[in-house]
């Protein structure tokens, strides 16, 4: 465990307790103990697994986390101070958090008045009294002590004195750390900065920052806390957290490492930071956010022309980090907006060799541009982008072609039913072949059809499924009636990939995404395998 010394911040991640109190988020067992595992791997000190006297799921989770061999983590119990009235060794829920077997537990106690007097309903007295005398018991048992003092800077500015009594009380009870809360997220940075810096002349033990992201701050107030001599940082993964969520470690790992210069993780591990964003994000069943500052999609996307050239020279010029350093990477994204320069890096992400001044390049931009001016959209669609590309570059025969396609549809009120059916007439290795499909739908009809007719010449086809189908209804483009734009997005199981469609007919808008995926999955196969499939004649 690295803290004691001026460079080192310790991670004090709570993911699994904060975090779990998002709309949302729930974890079970296995899902935690994965998570526990993930968060060891990347050497985050310490873990706070869940509140044990607070549900039977928790107390699930210590029995079984004590069989998990951990390497870098220190797994912790959270629980609050003893009850009011109740001595400290008699109190069920002190109990439960020792029955939890860890060697550090967390304890939470109340640091504002408003709260000690209207929600705990004692005197002041009484509650420095349960903050005492809780953290000397749970250190006369051998624990190791986290204290938090919840609403420690709301505390502090209503009754700044009484505020530090309760946090000098934890550290000369013994305290190894006292975490100041920021409870309700609404603090400004220098509030933060005030508070964190008394304390740290005024207290023994070494000080934590909990913060909350109500104003937006979490991480910034995080940062502005170590930066006043805090040495622990408390959050969740991509902040998952009530309300608006906790501190995102991510990003706060990111900071601290990165433009601060502290030691956080072991080595090697910052380059893993998107992997555990998004790993956590996988468990959790929860879409990645794309604008996640460092590790999303789009952290390191690039569209507007001029920014892409000078990107193409120094990527310094336009990034404030470099992607890698994070295990992000830079994208280029291909739109309205693109130069020749979006062209040439697209390519060559692709493994396409192009100049700027190469005439196929002016071609190929030219097209992108006229098809945006029709409604297309490239950066949802990378695969559509990838084969208009290849097709430009490379050598092109077709895998096949349509001759025909016809497509109907049959509605039997009295039944309350409905048949679409779709008959498609193609060209493929000098073959033509008719095949006849029903579907759920016009556009169900017509992919069943279509791979009816592919299935005898390119049996792998079979690995193929439509995952996500989205249609988007534009307004007039250049002279023309209402647009429809389609979005498929297919699977083969192990890759995903996106293609478009525009027409003013939705069912052609259709086929054409239909047809670009079918006809990229098996350019690839094709490039995959290193010989070229036949092709149709
Ligand atoms: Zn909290």
């Amino acid at each position: 465990m690295q803290h004691g010394s001026d460079e080192a911040v310790t991670i004090y991640d709570t993911t699994l307790r904060d975090g779990a109190q998002a709309e949302n988020v729930h974890f079970s067992l296995p899902d935690k103990l994965r998570i526990v595992r993930k968060l060891d791997e990347l050497g985050i000190a310490y873990i706070e697994g869940g509140w044990p006297g607070s549900n039977p799921k928790d107390l699930a989770f210590f029995r079984e986390v004590s069989t998990v061999p951990l390497r870098a983590s220190r797994i912790v119990a959270f629980g609050s101070t003893r009850k009011a009235g109740v001595a400290v060794d008699q109190d069920p829920q002190i109990r439960m958090l020792l029955d939890a077997g860890t060697k550090a537990v967390a304890v939470f106690g109340k640091t504002w008045l408003l709260h000690v007097r209207k929600v705990l309903r004692v005197t002041p007295e009484e509650n420095l009294e349960m903050i005492r005398e809780t953290i000397a018991f749970l250190k006369s048992c051998g624990k190791e002590v986290v204290y938090d003092a919840e609403h420690a800077f709301d505390g502090y500015q209503e009754d700044p004195a009484y505020a530090l009594e309760c946090l000098e009380a934890a550290s000369e009870a013994g305290a190894d750390w006292v975490v100041l809360c920021d409870t309700n997220g609404g603090s400004l940075p220098e509030k933060i900065t005030e508070l964190t810096a008394l304390a740290a002349r005024k207290i023994s033990s070494r000080i934590g920052i909990h913060t909350h992201n109500d104003g937006e701050l979490a991480v910034a107030n995080a940062l502005a806390a170590v930066q006043a001599g805090a040495t622990q940082v408390q959050g969740t993964i991509n902040g998952y957290g009530e309300r608006t969520g906790n501190c995102n470690l991510i990003s706060a790992i990111a900071n601290l490492e990165i433009k601060m210069g502290k030691r956080v993780l072991p080595p090697g591990a910052l380059s893993r930071l998107q992997e555990l964003s998004y790993f956590v994000d996988e468990t959790a069943n929860l879409a990645p956010n794309p604008r996640a500052p460092f590790v999303g999609r789009c952290a390191f996307a690039h569209k507007g022309g001029t920014h892409v050239n000078a990107i193409g020279k120094l990527f310094r010029s336009y990034e404030h980090i470099e992607p890698e350093i994070v295990g992000n990477r830079r994208r280029i994204l291909v739109g309205e907006l693109s130069g020749r320069s979006n062209i040439v890096l697209k390519a060559k992400e692709l493994g396409l060799t192009l100049r700027e001044d190469d005439a196929r390049t002016r071609e190929a931009l030219q097209q992108v541009k006229e098809m945006e001016g029709k409604g297309y959209e490239f950066e949802a669609a990378d695969a559509s982008f990838e084969l208009l590309l290849r097709k430009r570059l490379l050598p092109y025969p077709p895998f096949f072609q349509l001759v025909e396609y016809h497509v109907s549809i049959r509605r039997f009120p009295a039944k309350e039913y409905e048949v679409s059916e779709a008959t498609v007439k193609l060209s493929v290795k000098g073959e033509t072949v008719y095949t006849v499909a029903e579907g759920d739908g016009p556009i169900h009809a017509l992919d069943q059809a279509l791979r009816g007719g592919l299935e005898r010449f390119y049996p792998d086809l079979a690995r193929v499924s439509l995952r996500d189908y989205k249609v988007r209804i534009l307004g007039p483009m250049a002279g023309t009636g209402a647009v429809t734009r389609v979005l498929v997005e297919s699977s083969d199981g192990s890759i995903s990939w996106t293609t478009v469609g525009v027409s003013t007919n939705i069912v052609e808008a259709s086929w054409e995404a239909l047809v670009d995926s079918i006809e990229y999955w098996l350019l690839r196969l094709e490039r995959l395998a290193g010989a070229p499939l036949p092709k149709a004649g």
